[in-house]
This record gives C-alpha cells, sequence and structure tokens, in this order.
C-alpha cells in the first residue's frame, strides 16, 4: 500500500481539484492506497471540505489539529499516521503536480528508498522567492556536513524503512527536508516543473521563510558558532597589533597630540557590532536548546476523521 500525506492549512478552494486529480493518479497504480490529510488548524472551512471527501471515500483519513503548528509539523503527523509501505508528501496546493508520484512509484519499485523531487522550473512564485532559495539552499549545503539536495521540497516518495527512521527522530526544530538527507539509503530524484499555486495563497510568510531557513541552519550546522569564534579571535588580534603600535608610536614621539576621536568611535561601533552579532548566534542555538529541552509533543490532534 502507498500513502499520501496532505499537509492543509485553509486550503478549501483547491482541495477538491486536488483530491479528484490525486484519485485519478492513484488509479493508475498497481497499489492500494490511502490519502491522510493533515488539517493544521484551517479557519476557512477546509475542515467542513475534507469530511466531505472522507464521507465521498473511504481510502481518505483525516487528522485535525487542535491549532496552526506549521507545515514541518503537519508532513510530521502524516507520516506517523501513514500505513503505507512507501509514503508520499505533497502539497495541496497543486504546486506539485500529482502525475509525478507515477514516477515516483516506479522509481521505488527499483529499489530506491528515498525519491525526492527536483524542481527544474517554478513558475507563478515571486523572483525574490526564488533567488534567495536558490542562495540558501547553496549556503546551507556548503554550511552542513550532511549532503543536502538542493532545489528540492517536502515533495518526495519515502520508504517504510525511512519513514521508520524518520518517526524516531523527535526534533521540535524540524527541517524535514535535511532529516531525509540524514537518514541515508538509496536516494534519487525525479524533475518536476513547480506549478503556479492553483488558488489561494502562499502561507509562507517572509518572517516564516526567515525563520524556516535559520532552523535548516541551525540544525545542521555548528559553523555559524565557529565562525563566532574566528571573528573574535581576528578582532583581538587586529586590536593587540593596533594597541602595539599606538603604544610605540607615543613612546617615539610623546608629544604628539591625538584627537583620535574617529578611531576611538570607529573601535567601539566595531567591536560592539561583532559582540552583538556573535550573541545573537550563541541565542539562536541556545533558544532551540530550549524548545528541544521542554520535549513536548510536536502536535496535538483535536480529532480524527475516518470511516
Ligand atoms: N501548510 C500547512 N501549515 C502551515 C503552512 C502551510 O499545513 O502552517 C500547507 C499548505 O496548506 C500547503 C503546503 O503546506 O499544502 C505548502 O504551503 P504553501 O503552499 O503556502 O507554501 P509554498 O508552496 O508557497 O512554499
Ligand atoms: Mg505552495
Amino acid at each position: 500500500m502507498i500513502s499520501i500525506v496532505v499537509p492543509v492549512y485553509d486550503e478549501a478552494e483547491v482541495l477538491g481539484a486536488f483530491t479528484e486529480r490525486l484519485t485519478k493518479v492513484l488509479a493508475d497504480l498497481d497499489d492500494d492506497s490511502e490519502i491522510v490529510f493533515v488539517d493544521d488548524g484551517s479557519t476557512d472551512g477546509s475542515l467542513d471540505v475534507l469530511r466531505s471527501l472522507v464521507a465521498a471515500d473511504r481510502r481518505i483519513r483525516v487528522l485535525s489539529f487542535s491549532r496552526n503548528f506549521g507545515h514541518q509539523v503537519a508532513i510530521s503527523a502524516g507520516i506517523d499516521a501513514a500505513r503505507g509501505d512507501a509514503v508520499v508528501v505533497i502539497d495541496a496546493d497543486l504546486q506539485d503536480p500529482p502525475e509525478v508520484i507515477a514516477e515516483m512509484h516506479a522509481r521505488w519499485s527499483e529499489g530506491n528508498k528515498v525519491v525526492y523531487g527536483v524542481r527544474t522550473r517554478r513558475d507563478g512564485e515571486r523572483p525574490t522567492k526564488k533567488l534567495t532559495a536558490r542562495w540558501f539552499y547553496r549556503l546551507l549545503g556548503r554550511l552542513s556536513d550532511t549532503p543536502m539536495t538542493a532545489d528540492s521540497g517536502d515533495f518526495r516518495l519515502l520508504d517504510r524503512q525511512v519513514v521508520e527512521a524518520l518517526k524516531a527522530m523527535r526534533e521540535e526544530n524540524r527541517y524535514l527536508r535535511g532529516m531525509v538527507s540524514w537518514v541515508g539509503f538509496t536516494q534519487c530524484g525525479v524533475e518536476y516543473e513547480r506549478e503556479p499555486r492553483a488558488a489561494g495563497e502562499t502561507k509562507y510568510t517572509w518572517r516564516r521563510m526567515l525563520r524556516f531557513a535559520a532552523d535548516g541552519i541551525t540544525s545542521f550546522s555548528d559553523r555559524p558558532l565557529r565562525v563566532a569564534v574566528q571573528l573574535g579571535t581576528l578582532v583581538t588580534l587586529t586590536s593587540f597589533l593596533y594597541g602595539g603600535w599606538l603604544v610605540i608610536g607615543k613612546l617615539i614621539n610623546p608629544d604628539r597630540s591625538l584627537p583620535g576621536y574617529t578611531s576611538l568611535l570607529v573601535a567601539v561601533l566595531f567591536l560592539g557590532g561583532i559582540q552583538l552579532l556573535t550573541i545573537g548566534i550563541l541565542g539562536s542555538y541556545i533558544g532551540r536548546i530550549y524548545t528541544e529541552t521542554k520535549r513536548r509533543p510536536l502536535y496535538i490532534v483535536a480529532e480524527t476523521i475516518e470511516r
């Protein structure tokens, strides 16, 4: 059996069309299938649409969260609940074409444990988003010790073995695409073109994207901490050299009047800036340690809807 996991947050307008396209694709597969929708605290009536979908098709199940927990957590809940031998994660907004699942399924049958979608084009997204996404994946690739696949989102097929490994990873700050890379196994990519959203708007605001990027970096790299040490060393060494030079100058020429206001101010501002920056880096790691140590459940399911 193959499970399809779909995170849903305010997608009432597209759910009908999405399910129709998806069930067509699933009908052509040789395997049985189930669809697990995770309603991530929608407020636009998505849950009612999902209820009617469950009533119409017994292969559909719905988990409804008690509030919005975020995209990555919604996917995690779906993966926890999935019963299939393979699990496909796909967005509800039809940006990831369901037809690609057939190809992913074929690759899985050949023995691949992870088949991830690689976006060759992203139509209908802001140029700034495309550019920052490109930079971000390359930056993370260089910072992280785990090799990361660039230009692939959460649209991917996971074998049961990978699913069990992921289920054991209960970290609060979740960057799932990195966690899947970390797990290992034979992985391969399937190229596809990302389509514009069928309806509605992106739920990823700039704030959320920044937060997501920071989660990715802090979860998979301690390089920023080491850069902080290197910066500190560099600044200290420079100040020693400069200080020595000033003292020698004073000894050679004690009468030289030194207004020194500019150099003083520049030094103070520069040091202050570096200190704040490194404290900030420390803080972002400590903040994440703090959330991890609480060991709260990742999500709370208010209701499970199935037939
Ligand atoms: N989503 C979610 N919880 C959230 C934000 C988004 O479950 O807090 C879902 C959303 O309904 C969609 C998918 O995650 O199915 C991807 O979100 P979106 O399309 O807004 O992101 P984008 O494709 O713009 O990166
Ligand atoms: Mg989308």
